[in-house]
């Protein structure tokens, strides 16, 4: 303690990963100060947002003479700290992801924090309380529930016993096709979490995708305070809703995957609907999983979580199978209602006139105008938007490569744009071929907008309409989009996986797959799961009405019909699909039955990024900790170049995850350093449990 009762506090800031600042720093305050608490710092000659953080100086710091430390530039007053069991979660995932706390900690919470200072935040938490009044409003009428079925009330009995044990017990895996009510047992186990006057957290994939699912919670809980976490939220709105889940104020979160990191200091459940999606995963900074961060954080906070998908990840679903997940299923829908058949329709049964690959073949046509006839609504996806992947030259062979990416740019037709889907670079077509002037230039292959464009034709009078990325753009367009397809002013509904996911259509009865077979022959092992996901997914749409459900079928058009991930499709079985995936995982020693890291470099030359990967390798070698992992050579990513940075990748597997954490916890320190013997290169970053190889 020195003169005038300075204290020692430790302070996590938001410093970029190149400082090479890893752990909290000391600085002095005038009072004791709670960990949690916001503040400003100076560092350099910058001043910096950063929360005073758990734990003991480290034995090092605490050598450092207090006359050289620097006070504490203000205090964010009138904000309760964030909770040591908030510190704790943060502190794993930035451990377990590679990341400082202080990055991990100031990037999860809302923007507008950092620039509020004491008396601003005052007058936005009277507004607050204004609005939490308005919202809990007594409701006119509770809304009728309706009565559970067995199963249902099997499952939730047992969530039931979670809740009240209030002990470390094992994630729930909710197994159950679509239709099959998952999420009234998530409505169910989230009432009973807030007549305990606990709090409940709520995770989706995509919250733009569903409107429906916030509906249908506000719905049956109207009167209580329900907000949203996600990014399309204004800076005012996630401020306001993250105050008043800090608060306690807000009953119910649902959010995207930042939202696990919401501060909830009374949290007693939480849900993670279709756990199996690949967007729970972050794709830069700390690359966190936040299924696997709720996982993480139920047991810290020893509350029931629920993992709910009709396709759960191979690795929840081995975990179920060794007992370490709790698997309670719902194995049929909700009225009965009969999965969509699905029909594998053989490609290789149409007349080959040379050359003519057709994704609408004729079969399908038909089987579409049949629904048309019906008054019935179909659903055609295809996982390409734009009009043509690719425009070609027939003389002299040209395409329309990126100039800055190793990839072609897609021909939009609409605006007659060549657009690269990767760096953004867009040029209007050119009106004749910019090697041989040729005026012959031509589509090959086809995207939703030419899959819409042709429908239109091959149907004339049905209505089509195209939802995908291109076509939601504008802020409201998806909704309005969507509605028009409820409202049953759509008869042919065209778009990407943006439209097999979630929605709750009740008139379609045919969903196709036009042209699924990529993902087969990938190079990344889980493209198998994921399409089987997908498929899934997609056949959920078709037949929600129980009424139709008999009638109801899904088209996929394959070259492979006999490829065994068809087959279990066909069947709905995704248990043999997962049993046969385990089994080829298990003997090829892939996840979940090893564990990966991948380390990206980014570089102006290709030699720069594999010098530095190459040089990581090499050090990585000589730790004793490395022996029993497998560290790979550097390969280009799959899309090599984007923007003219080149980019290459270097995967270590490992058959423990403990063996890969300390490897990791040796080596990433070590790469700050090997950064600047190496010039050429730009950025680089690892990504612990890579969901894309
Ligand atoms: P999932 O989340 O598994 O897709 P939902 O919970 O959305 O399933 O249920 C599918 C449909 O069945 C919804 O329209 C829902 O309102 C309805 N539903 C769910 N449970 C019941 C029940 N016990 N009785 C009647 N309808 C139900
Ligand atoms: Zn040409
Ligand atoms: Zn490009």
């Amino acid at each position: 303690m020195s003169e005038a009762g300075q204290q020692r506090v430790r302070v996590v800031v938001d410093a970029p990963q190149h400082s090479g600042i890893t752990g909290p720093l000391d600085y002095l305050s005038e009072r004791a100060l709670t960990p949690g608490t916001l503040v400003q710092v100076p560092l350099g000659r910058r001043e910096l947002t950063g929360m005073v953080w758990p734990g003991t100086p480290d034995p090092a710091a605490e050598q450092l003479d207090e006359s050289l430390l620097r006070p504490i530039s203000a205090v964010l007053d009138g904000l309760p700290p964030l909770l040591p069991s908030w510190c704790a979660l943060v502190d794993f995932a930035a451990s377990y992801y590679q990341r400082s706390a202080g990055e991990v900690a100031l990037s999860v919470l809302p923007p507008q924090l950092r620039e509020l200072d004491g008396q601003q935040l005052q007058a936005r938490l009277k507004k607050l309380d204004k609005w939490t009044a308005a919202q809990a409003a007594s409701p006119e009428s509770a809304p009728p529930r309706p009565q559970l079925s067995p199963a249902q009330a099997e499952v939730l009995e047992k969530i039931d016993a979670l809740m009240a044990a209030g002990a470390d017990t094992a994630p729930v895996l909710l197994y159950g096709v679509t239709g099959s009510g998952k999420t009234e047992v998530y409505l169910r186990a989230a009432e009973h979490a807030l007549a305990a006057g606990r709090q409940v957290l709520v995770l989706v994939p995509e919250i733009n995708l569903t409107p429906q699912l916030e509906a249908r919670f506000a719905e049956r809980f109207a009167g209580r305070v329900i907000v949203s976490l996600h990014s399309a939220l204004t800076p005012a709105q996630r401020l306001r809703n993250w105050l008043a889940a800090h608060l306690g104020q807000a009953e119910l979160v649902l959010g995207t995957r930042l939202a696990v990191f919401a501060s909830m200091p009374r949290l007693g459940l939480i849900a993670v609907d279709e756990e199996h999606d690949p967007s729970y995963k972050q794709q830069d900074g700390a690359r966190y999983s936040a299924r696997d961060l709720a996982v993480y954080r139920a047991r810290l906070e020893k509350v029931p979580v629920i993992l709910g998908s009709a396709t759960p990840s191979l690795e929840s679903w081995q975990h179920a199978n060794s007992g370490r997940y709790q698997r309670l299923a719902l194995p049929e829908r909700i009225g009965g209602g009969a999965l969509p058949r699905v029909r594998l329709f053989d490609m290789n049964s149409l007349p080959r006139n040379k050359g003519v690959m057709t994704a609408l073949t004729a079969p399908l046509i038909a089987a579409l105008r049949g629904r048309l006839e019906r008054g019935e609504q179909s659903l055609v996806f295809l996982n390409r938007r734009g009009y043509a992947p690719v425009l070609h030259c027939t003389e002299c062979g040209w395409k329309s490569e990126c100039p800055h990416c190793s990839a072609y740019r897609v021909f939009h037709k609409g605006d007659r744009t060549l657009r690269c889907h990767h760096c953004g670079f867009t040029e209007r077509v050119p009106h004749a071929c910019p090697d041989c002037g040729n005026q012959d230039i031509a589509p090959l292959g086809r995207g939703t907008e030419r899959l819409e464009e042709q429908l239109a034709e091959a149907l004339p009078g049905a209505r089509v309409a195209r939802i995908d990325a291109d076509s939601t753009k504008h802020k409201g367009a998806l909704e309005a989009q969507l509605g028009a397809v409820h409202a049953g002013e759509v008869d042919i509904l065209v778009g990407t996986q943006m439209i097999t996911k979630g929605h709750d259509f009740r008139r379609i009865t045919l969903v196709a797959a036009v042209n699924p077979d990529g993902a087969l022959f990938s190079s990344d092992f889980r493209a198998p799961e994921r399409l089987f996901a997908l498929l899934m997914q997609a056949a959920g749409r078709a037949g929600r009405d129980a009424e139709q459900a008999a009638r109801s079928e899904m088209w996929v058009q394959t070259w492979h019909p006999q490829h065994a991930l068809y087959k279990a499709l066909e069947r709905h079985d995704f248990e043999a699909f997962a049993q046969s995936q385990l089994a080829e995982r298990e003997s090829a020693g892939l996840p979940p039955y090893s564990h990966l890291a991948l380390l990206r470099a980014e570089g102006r030359t290709v030699e720069a990024a594999r010098d530095f990967l190459s040089a990581a390798a090499q050090w990585a070698q000589a730790l004793p900790a490395a022996s029993g992992l497998l560290i790979y050579p550097p390969v280009p990513m799959s899309v090599a170049r984007v923007a003219n940075i080149e980019r290459l990748q270097m995967l270590v597997e490992s058959p423990t995850r403990g063996a890969l954490q300390r490897l990791l916890w040796l080596w990433m320190p070590e790469l700050q350093m090997l950064k600047r013997e190496h010039k050429g290169l730009l950025r680089w970053a690892v990504d612990v449990d890579p969901l894309a190889i």
